[in-house]
């Protein structure tokens, strides 16, 4: 059916814009759920077939067109502490330029009857995915012994999860002694 719409040659990602083209202002909006193949990386995949909500605006510049809304499709990971399935639904700010002389990595092409989206919600989509997902904030793992629960926030719930972000062992010691205590002077 759609496939007869001359907005939507492949009724899919495919958007005709013959009728805007070189009208600097004109905008056309898409509102729609539209089926997309999978995406995988490591730590969360869209599935193929899934259903991506489309709540975008193309609107007509002077040397391109700009692409803003949003885009949304539901996911599914691992928890990162425990492995169980986890899943969600994910909606993405999107905030893209397409241009007939496209820069790779910085906009996409822009055909001259057309403009295909598929691309730039793909890579949208792809940067918002979780890269850690957790099947619940305060999950534990699968074992208590080495993820103990704890009431002092932060003690033990981030165990070895983000390198990054651990604490200096200097300043680790440091938080256990006062300013005034012995260690201070020499830690500093
Ligand atoms: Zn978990």
């Amino acid at each position: 059916m759609k496939a007869e719409d001359p907005q939507r040659p492949d009724g899919r990602f495919v958007i005709g814009i013959s009728d805007i083209r070189g009208k600097v202002g004109a905008h056309r909006a898409i509102v729609e759920q539209v089926e997309m193949g999978e995406i995988v990386l490591e730590s969360a995949h869209v599935r193929s077939s899934t259903m991506v909500d489309l709540d975008v605006d193309l609107e007509v510049l002077a040397d391109g067109l700009a692409m803003t809304g949003t885009v949304g499709a539901g996911w599914t990971g691992e928890c990162r502490r425990c492995l169980e399935v986890v899943s969600g639904n994910l909606v993405a700010t999107i905030d893209e330029i397409f241009e007939v002389r496209h820069s790779e990595g910085e906009t996409y092409r822009l055909g001259y009857d057309t403009v295909d989206i598929e691309p730039a919600v793909r890579d949208t989509l792809a940067l918002n995915l979780p890269m850690t997902p957790l099947c619940q904030e305060n999950c534990v793992g699968p074992d208590p012994e080495r993820f103990p629960t704890s009431s002092e926030p932060g003690a033990s719930l981030e165990p070895e999860a983000e390198p990054a972000r651990s604490i200096d062992p200097r300043w680790a010691a440091l938080s256990d002694v006062t300013f005034d205590g012995p260690d201070a002077a020499s830690d500093r």
